[in-house]
């Protein structure tokens, strides 16, 4: 029997990882489940897997969470340091499918605890890949990928001596708008944004999509996962979603993972390491698919992109503020302030203020490791920058 615990439990990936855990009863306690807002989908599912706490990350709705789980003995806690709390409990699992730069204390509570953590929440090593790695081999913990991406290069490497490789190529399926006009694109709707052409998933990561800020995202988590300089990782747009990553070796081999777009893939992956058990997922027919495609992306759709290598050669604090910046642009698309185009243009412009920026702790891809507080610093800063263009951009 494992004791596991999910943060953001409430979300996409959460549920999905619920709905294996959930399968099989026998093998799995669960210790806590955490949340925001949706407390009648925690209060459920804290009931039915017999969750010994569960707790939003929202102090206002602690009553709320507390009269719904009134006489099951689950314990509730609420607040965003009730969250790290409930991850520093004990367990041999925790998934971390938090979105957002919020997953990041949670995240190294895990991690300080040891054992295994399931990774989705991709901000963590974005903002502090340097610091999470560091901290868990210190912990001894091990991380394990779960974007899909990330969990297909961690399968290809298996086995394999990571000296030999050459290159890492993960895949996109190009997001909402790959296939519009580039002038149709500045009026696009959060709507048009929100929905996805081949995976179900949370609306930040949809939107993301769409702008191919998530592959930015990933790029950089790409490099702190696996340690590859950015010039050794390549995007390569495939909209039918079925490979999900390739590894070159120098030899020239690529070893390419493929499976259906669905996350209860990476998550079973993470949650069964090192065996393999099987998953309810869908069995590829490739002789009914035909064909797989693969296009270069274009810079001009996707201006997001390219970020992720400067964010990389600025090196230090720069992953915080880029994701920082990057919620903040995000924020204000949702909030209809500023148009869909406009999110990378806030994002290079915060960028380009904090680089020359000395009040910025730590800068360079070979200063010293940045420390939590200057990680929660060069964030904080970020979001005040990027709250300013977006002002200006509004006038
Ligand atoms: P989601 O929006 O569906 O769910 C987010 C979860 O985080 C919810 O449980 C929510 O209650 C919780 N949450 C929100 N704000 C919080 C806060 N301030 N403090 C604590 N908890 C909070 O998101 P998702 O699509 O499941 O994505 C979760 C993470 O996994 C993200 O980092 C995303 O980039 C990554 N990811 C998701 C997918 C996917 O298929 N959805 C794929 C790869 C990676
Ligand atoms: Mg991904």
């Amino acid at each position: 029997m494992r004791r596991v615990t999910i943060l953001g439990a409430t979300g996409s990936v959460g549920q999905s990882t619920i709905d294996l855990i959930a399968r099989r009863p026998e093998d799995f306690a669960v210790e806590a489940v955490t949340g925001a807002g949706n407390l009648d989908l925690l209060a459920h599912d804290a009931r039915r897997l017999g969750a010994r706490l569960a707790v939003t990350a929202r102090e206002e709705c602690y009553a709320g969470l507390r009269d719904r789980l009134a006489g099951t003995g689950i314990e509730v806690a609420a607040g965003p340091s009730a969250v790290a709390e409930a991850a520093a409990r004990p367990a041999d699992w925790t998934m971390n499918a938090i979105v957002g730069a919020a997953g990041l204390l949670p995240g190294l509570e895990a991690i300080r605890r040891g054992g295994t953590l399931a990774l989705a929440n991709k901000e963590t090593l974005v903002a502090a890949g340097r610091l999470v790695m560091a901290t868990a081999e210190t912990a001894g913990a091990t991380i394990l990928p779960v974007d899909s991406e990330h969990s297909a290069v961690f399968q290809a490497l298996r086995g394999e001596d990571g000296r030999e490789v050459e290159r890492l190529i993960l895949t996109a399926s190009g997001g909402a708008f790959r296939d519009w006009s580039l002038d149709r694109l500045a009026d696009a709707t959060v709507e048009e944004a929100s929905s996805h052409p081949n995976w179900a998933m949370g609306q930040r990561i949809t939107i993301d999509s769409a702008s191919m800020f998530n592959k930015a995202l990933e790029v950089i988590e790409a490099h702190e996962l696996f340690g590859l300089p950015a010039s050794a990782i390549e995007v390569l747009i495939h909209p039918e979603s079925l490979v999900h990553a390739l590894v070159g070796f120098r030899d020239g081999a690529l070893m390419a993972h493929l499976g259906a777009p669905d996350m209860r893939h990476a998550i079973g992956y993470a949650l069964n390491h090192p065996t393999r058990a099987p998953l309810p997922v869908e069995r590829l027919d490739l002789a009914a698919i035909g064909r797989l495609t693969f296009r270069a992306p274009e810079p001009d759709r996707y201006p997001a992109l390219a970020l992720a290598w400067r964010v990389l050669e600025e090196g230090g604090v720069m992953g915080a503020a880029f994701n920082a910046a990057k919620e903040v642009a995000l924020d204000a698309f949702l909030a209809r302030s500023i148009r869909f185009t406009d999110m990378a243009s806030v994002v290079s412009r915060t960028l380009d203020r904090l680089s020359g920026d000395t009040t910025l702790p730590i800068l360079g891809p070979d200063s010293a490791m940045p420390g939590l507080e200057d990680v929660l610093e060069a964030d904080r800063i970020a979001r005040r920058r990027a709250a300013e263009v977006v002002e200006r951009m509004r006038e």
